[in-house]
């Protein structure tokens, strides 16, 4: 039997950590927040920091980092070829994720673009599950087309599917029927994917893609941004996984793929960084010919030597089953006093965010309104808890038509940075969401007052429909 809610054994679990250096945050008064919300123009990311109260934007370069991270940065090694921090991450690259090559890049866009550099032509395809912004921008400057193959339920803020992340190998059958499989240069696949919900891909899944990409010649790229979230899901939901280690999971999602991009401000807890690995010389090659132009010397890219040596530590930190455990049990807390409370959201609860179904939270505001982007912003005048849209303002528009991308899933989400808040943030956090949706009917639409041509929702500008 597969079971889609996270196991509870009988007793409580607490953070496998305690406290040692707080940074004060501070409450807002609605006045304070109606004129920063206004200036902000009504888009959370434009909001300043110190304005917020309860965090929840995101969980990229937001998490602690430990101890022992920070005494790695005082062995920052910052020669500029060759530093000792590089091999170091090299090895922990190589040993958790068995990819033999890796350059680092200032973070994981940075490593998709150098991806798509060297794999995509004009006039090719890429099928993924499901898109991310930066990944697919990166795929169109290259003059590529993404395509979305994830199974429908991804779609479903309902669909109890336990791993929502798989990709439906009849839409990829399709797909290579109607373009051939030469102008599919790979498949972009995401462990836990962020844009439907923190869902993950099945063991099954991925070696069926494994089979069916080896008889097309197709290689896998993984975004492997939130692979150990994945592995945990995997441990509690998929038959003959209950007795592994997080990390022998992991290690063997990261072996059934041919290259990876990591954002390291993920997963594996440090505050910027990432990189591109992959097990072909060739390959490594060229992209150690790129990353000199664009990130920097390949055994640094984008990364000082002290952030290099932070990120080795972080991914061993990362697949640690007490910290993982932790870590989604949080985001579990908050998503269930929010049902508790019958408020609308994806199900089942992903690994990194709750996210609200703002379609229907808000079912008064038709979609060109961005009912999600409004939320969002209610939910700051409410109570200074920031989250961010992730609905049609985040899908932007069809580079074909001009029209927007509507996609189904219109949601705010309410990520948890990682070792951050206590459980008591989430309590505030869930009083405010319900309160929100107790007076729903009072959140007004909104129109774009700018709207940027390329990932618009990080700096447009809104104001409220009368
Ligand atoms: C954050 C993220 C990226 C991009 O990484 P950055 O470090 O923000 O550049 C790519 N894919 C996924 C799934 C992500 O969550």
């Amino acid at each position: 039997m597969i079971t889609i809610t996270f196991r509870k054994d009988n007793k409580s679990w607490a953070e496998p950590y305690k406290i040692k250096v707080v940074e004060p945050i501070k409450m807002t008064s609605r006045p304070e927040r109606e004129a920063a919300i206004a200036e902000a123009g009504y888009n959370t990311f434009l909001l300043r920091s110190a304005d917020v109260y309860i965090d929840l934007l995101t969980d990229s370069g937001t998490s602690a980092m430990s101890d022992n991270q920070w005494a790695g940065m005082m062995l920052g090694d910052e020669a500029y070829a060759g530093s000792r921090n590089f091999y170091n991450l090299r090895d922990a690259v190589e040993q958790y994720y068995s990819y033999r090559y890796m350059v680092p890049t200032h973070q994981g866009r940075g490593a998709e673009h150098i991806l798509s550099r060297i794999l995509v032509k004009p006039g090719d395809f890429v099928p993924g599950n499901m898109y991310f912004t930066t990944t697919r921008l990166h795929q169109e400057l290259a003059g590529g087309t993404f395509v979305d193959v994830i199974v429908d339920e991804a779609h479903d803020p309902d669909a109890l599917h336990p791993f929502k992340g798989d990709v439906d190998l009849d839409k990829l059958e399709t797909l290579v029927q109607k373009v051939g499989a030469k102008r599919i240069p790979y498949v972009c696949i995401a462990t836990c994917v962020n844009m439907a919900g923190g869902q993950p891909i099945s063991m099954g899944n991925l070696k069926a893609l494994r089979q069916w990409c080896d008889k097309h010649g197709i290689l896998i790229v993984h975004d492997m941004t939130r692979v150990a979230e994945n592995a945990f899901f995997i441990k509690e939901r998929e038959p003959g996984y209950q007795d592994r280690s997080i990390a022998s999971i992991v290690h063997e999602l990261c072996a059934l793929t041919d290259l990876a991009t990591m954002s390291a401000k993920k997963d594996a807890m440090v505050n910027i960084g990432g990189f591109l690995a992959m097990n072909d010389p060739k390959l490594y090659e060229k992209a150690c010919e790129l990353v000199v132009v664009y990130e920097g010397l390949h055994t640094y890219g984008g990364m000082a030597g002290r952030d290099m040596e932070a990120l080795a530590r972080g991914i061993v930190e990362s697949i640690e089953y007490e910290h993982i455990r932790a870590r989604i049990g949080q985001v579990h807390y908050l998503a269930q006093k929010l049902m508790e409370a019958e408020v609308p959201i994806v199900k089942p609860v992903g690994g990194h965010a709750v996210f609200l179904d703002a379609k229907r939270l808000l079912s008064h505001l038709p979609q060109e309104q961005f009912p999600a982007q409004a939320l969002a912003a209610a939910l700051y005048l409410e109570s200074g808890v920031r989250s961010m849209e992730r609905g049609i303002v985040s899908a932007g528009r069809d580079k074909e038509t001009g029209k927007h991308h509507a996609p189904k899933l219109e949601l705010v989400r309410l990520t948890i940075p990682r070792r951050v808040y206590t459980q008591a943030h989430m309590d505030v956090t869930a009083e405010a969401v319900i309160a929100v949706h107790q007076q729903a009917r009072k959140v007004k639409g909104l129109r774009f007052t700018y709207e940027p041509e390329m990932l618009r929702f990080f700096q447009a500008r809104f104001e409220p429909v009368a």
